[in-house]
Parts: structure tokens; sequence; C-alpha cells
């Protein structure tokens, strides 16, 4: 293989200027953000960049366009839309009020415009999947965004387990369902040159992105126009081609790959529709493009009830590959989400991952156990919201294991009492305070007829924490509109 010889750092010179900023960072910023309250000064100094002055700096560099049109300042805020393509132009976003608002709100380190997960993430401390470091590294251009990121169609090839009609269009063709059609066509192709010379880094998603042929149309003019330009791309490993080869040679790609297990049978059973052979191939050259770029190959993994005793050897396997391992908390499905596990059962799950010693003499090998550490750390959270969920349930006497059979009213009951708890608890609100928000969550329930989709909702709202809808219900808004 031969590959142009770029690596992560521009230039030598760019790499010892990092670091030096790094040095001074740790100086100079080292007590910022320790008044936001708890984990935020332990969050500010373990930032992989060192401490920053602003936890997010996703607004002022940054813009994600997702499948429907809409777009955000990232992945995960998506209920504070920007604006709306086609209606929308590409530089009438990046020049939307919207877009300064939430700057200057970021600005102030106030969350309420839609970061409640950023948020939640620092304060429950685990700080590995905080969105907003993504940003933290990314030089800024107050005229221009040096970061954009893709997630314009869910064409994919698979069916994994933890997936849904929402991210692949495998399951529409699975229910008889026409292919989504995107919104994106040539002419937004088009509207992205003027940005592509001061682009820094962009990033895809799927679906799967090696199957997506508008990527392909943006990618050529990227390595046409900026070709220093990091191209992250977070695939199922499924598709290497000759075409994708020959972008490999000529662009800066950071390849991602998404795996959940080293083992045939599990990754075959989670991944449906993908050949494990074909994959590992395909890894091991994704891993050694990486290697020849001086870089590391990123795998995803996704730790579900199916596959979290091979966690740790997942972990092993990536540290002889030298690829950084990342854990993506799966929130759902019920069948896959560890979090819908009892506490008893997470904390047996806790114990037995904890007692695997992981080794941490490589750089590598330290990384991916401080990304072990971190998913470790979540399930210690998961499990004392749990405790603090079956708790709850004991004291209203509703025994859980009943759920087929509860009234509508007590799941109705055991809802706003845990959001009475949050607001008293986590947002110091008074009681007029919390009559007022209480009353607002009952005359959103009373829009709803009384049915099966309502009794699944609310069970669903009882399982998630406050923090993930709360924003949407107390301010009464429709997450999809502008
Ligand atoms: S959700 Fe996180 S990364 Fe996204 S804009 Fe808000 S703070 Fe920044
Ligand atoms: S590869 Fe990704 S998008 Fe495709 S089905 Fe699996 S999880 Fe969904």
């Amino acid at each position: 293989m031969k590959f142009s010889k770029l690596s992560f750092y521009s230039n030598p010179v760019q790499e010892v200027i990092t670091k030096i900023s790094l040095n001074f960072r740790k100086i100079l910023f080292k007590n910022y953000l320790q008044n936001l309250g708890p984990g935020y000064y332990q969050y500010n100094l373990q930032r992989y960049s060192g401490p920053h002055r602003k936890i997010c700096y996703a607004a002022e560099k940054s813009m994600y366009f997702n499948i429907n049109g809409n777009l955000t300042a990232c992945c995960r805020n998506r209920s504070y839309i920007l604006g709306k393509y086609p209606e929308n132009t590409v530089r009438e976003f990046w020049e939307s009020e919207k877009r300064k608002e939430l700057r200057r709100t970021l600005k102030a380190n106030d969350f309420s415009k839609g970061c409640f997960q950023c948020k939640n993430s620092v304060e429950n401390g685990n700080f590995d999947s905080v969105q907003a470091l993504v940003y933290d590294n990314i030089p800024t251009d107050k005229k221009h965004p040096t970061m954009l990121e893709f997630a314009l169609s869910s064409k994919c090839n698979l069916n994994c387990i933890m997936c849904s009609d929402e991210c692949s269009t495998s399951f529409l063709s699975e229910q008889g369902s026409s292919l989504e059609k995107g919104v994106y066509e040539d002419s937004f192709v088009n509207q992205l040159e003027e940005f592509i010379p001061h682009l820094d880094q962009v990033r895809f998603f799927g679906g799967e992105p090696f199957l997506i042929p508008i990527y392909y149309k943006i990618w050529e003019r990227i390595v046409a126009i900026n070709p220093d330009c990091k191209i992250n791309v977070q695939t199922n490993a499924t598709i290497l081609n000759d075409r994708i080869k020959e972008l490999l040679k000529k662009g800066n790609f950071i390849i991602g790959v998404s795996i959940d297990s080293f083992n045939k049978n599990t990754y075959e059973t989670i991944r449906r529709n993908a050949n494990f052979e074909k994959v590992m191939h395909n890894v091991e050259y994704f891993a050694e493009y990486a290697k020849l770029k001086n870089i590391h190959l990123g795998v995803a993994v996704c730790p579900m009830k199916q596959n979290w005793e091979e966690l740790p050897e997942i972990v092993l396997k990536c540290d002889k590959l030298d690829a950084n391992v990342y854990f993506n908390p799966v929130w759902h499905p019920t069948k896959c989400s560890l979090f819908f596990l009892s506490s008893s059962e997470l904390q047996q799950i806790y114990k037995k991952l904890y007692e695997i010693k992981l080794p941490d003499m490589l750089d590598i090998e330290k990384k991916n156990k401080y990304h072990f550490d971190c998913f470790l750390f979540q399930l210690t959270k998961w499990q004392q919201e749990k405790l603090e969920e079956e708790t709850i349930w004991k004291q209203l006497k509703i025994d859980k294991n009943e759920w087929p059979n509860i009234v509508l009213q007590d799941i109705q009951i055991v809802l706003i009492h845990k959001i009475k708890m949050y607001l008293t608890e986590k947002k110091n609100a008074n009681e007029h305070e919390i009559s007022i928000q209480i009353n607002k969550i009952i005359s959103v329930l009373k829009r709803f007829n009384d049915g099966p989709l309502l009794r699944e909702t609310l069970l669903r709202l009882i399982e998630i924490p406050p923090e993930a809808f709360s924003y949407d219900i107390l301010n009464d808004r429709d997450p999809d509109s502008p």
C-alpha cells in the first residue's frame, strides 16, 4: 500500500505548537469552570487538549447536517435546530441568528438550549462521552466553519439488532417500505465548495458512509480543493472496494470501524447480514492504513446485554491493533440496552468487569484502559439511578413486575413523582416552580388519547433520565421544529 504521508498533525511544527499550548492551558485555565458545580473542574482538567475557558465550542466552529435536512451544532443537540435544508442555504445556516444565539449561550456555559447530554455526562463524571470534547482541538476561523459533520442518509446494508429504521434503510426494505429519499442533492455539494478551503476536519456518519453516493462527491471535492482536511468516516467495515482504496490514497482519511465483538458468533448475531471474516480482513486493511498515516484506527463498540462479557477481550484486541476503542452507551432497544437491567444485575456486571485487570504499560493500552474505566463508571451511575427508581416504585407500592397490568393513572403518578424529584434535587426548584412545571406536563399528557401508544411512551419516559426529555416537555416544543 502506498499512501500520502500526511498524519494527524498537518506538520511537525503544528505538533510542537499543540504540545506547548497544552502545557500553557494547564497553567492558565486550570481553575476555569469550577464555579459551574461538581464535576466541571475535574472534567476541564481531563480534557485531551488540556483545560479550556469554555465548555463547548461547537457553535462557533462546526455545523451538523442530519438526514431530514435539519441543521444543528452537533449530533447530540437535536432540539435546538438552526435551520432546514433546502429551505435555507448553507451560508444562511452559518450566518443565522440562531447559531449566534447558541454561541452566546454556550459562551456563558449555559446548557439550556438542548445541551442536556453534555451537561449530564459532565455532572455524572462520564467524561469520555462528552460530545463537546470533539470541538476542543479544532482551530477557530471567525468567518468560516472549520468543521462540518454529515449524517445525510441512512442507506445501510446491515440490520443490526440495536438499530432501527431511523438509522438503517435495511429495516425499511424489510418492512416493504420504499427506500428513504435524501433531501440533499448536487446543489448542496456545490454550496459546500466555498467552505471547503477553510475546513480542518469533516465527519461522515451513516447508515453506512461507503454506500452513500453523495459522500463520494463531497470527498472528491475535498481531496481536490483541500487535501490536508481530515476526513473522519465511521464505517461498519463491510465495504472496501477499489474506489475507496483510491480515495484513501489521495485523502487524509481517519477511519473508525463499528465492531461489537471479535467473536464470529456474537458479531454476526449483533451485526446481522455482515460476514465476520470479510469484516476482519477489512479491519486489518484500515488498521494498516492508519499505521502508515501515523494515526490510530478507531473502534466504536456498543456495549450491550449480548456482548458485555467480551468487552475486556475487545480492549485487548484493540491494543494489539493499535486502535483506540470507544464505548457508545446503548439506550434502546430494551432487549439490548444494559440500562434496562435491574440495579442488582448492573452491580454484578460491574463487579465481573472491574475484577479484570487490563494492561496499561503502552500508550495505547493506557488510553484504552481509560475508555474502559469510563464505561465502568457509566455502569455505576446507571446502577445508582436504577436503585433510586426502584425505591420510588417501592414507596408508591407498585410492583414493577406487574407492568403489563398497570393502569395508566399509576404510570402517570410514577412519572410525575420522578420529575418532581428531578426538579427538587437536581434543579433546586421551589414548590411554586415545581407546580408550574408539573401542570405543564399534565396539560401535555391530556392532549393524548388513552391507548397503547401513550402507555408505551410513558413507560419509556419513566425509564430514561428526566434530563433527556425535560427540555422538550417542560418547554412544550416539538424537537423537530426549527
Ligand atoms: S450538546 Fe454538547 S457538543 Fe453539542 S452544542 Fe451542546 S454542549 Fe456542545
Ligand atoms: S451498520 Fe450502523 S446504521 Fe447500519 S444497521 Fe448497523 S448500526 Fe444501523
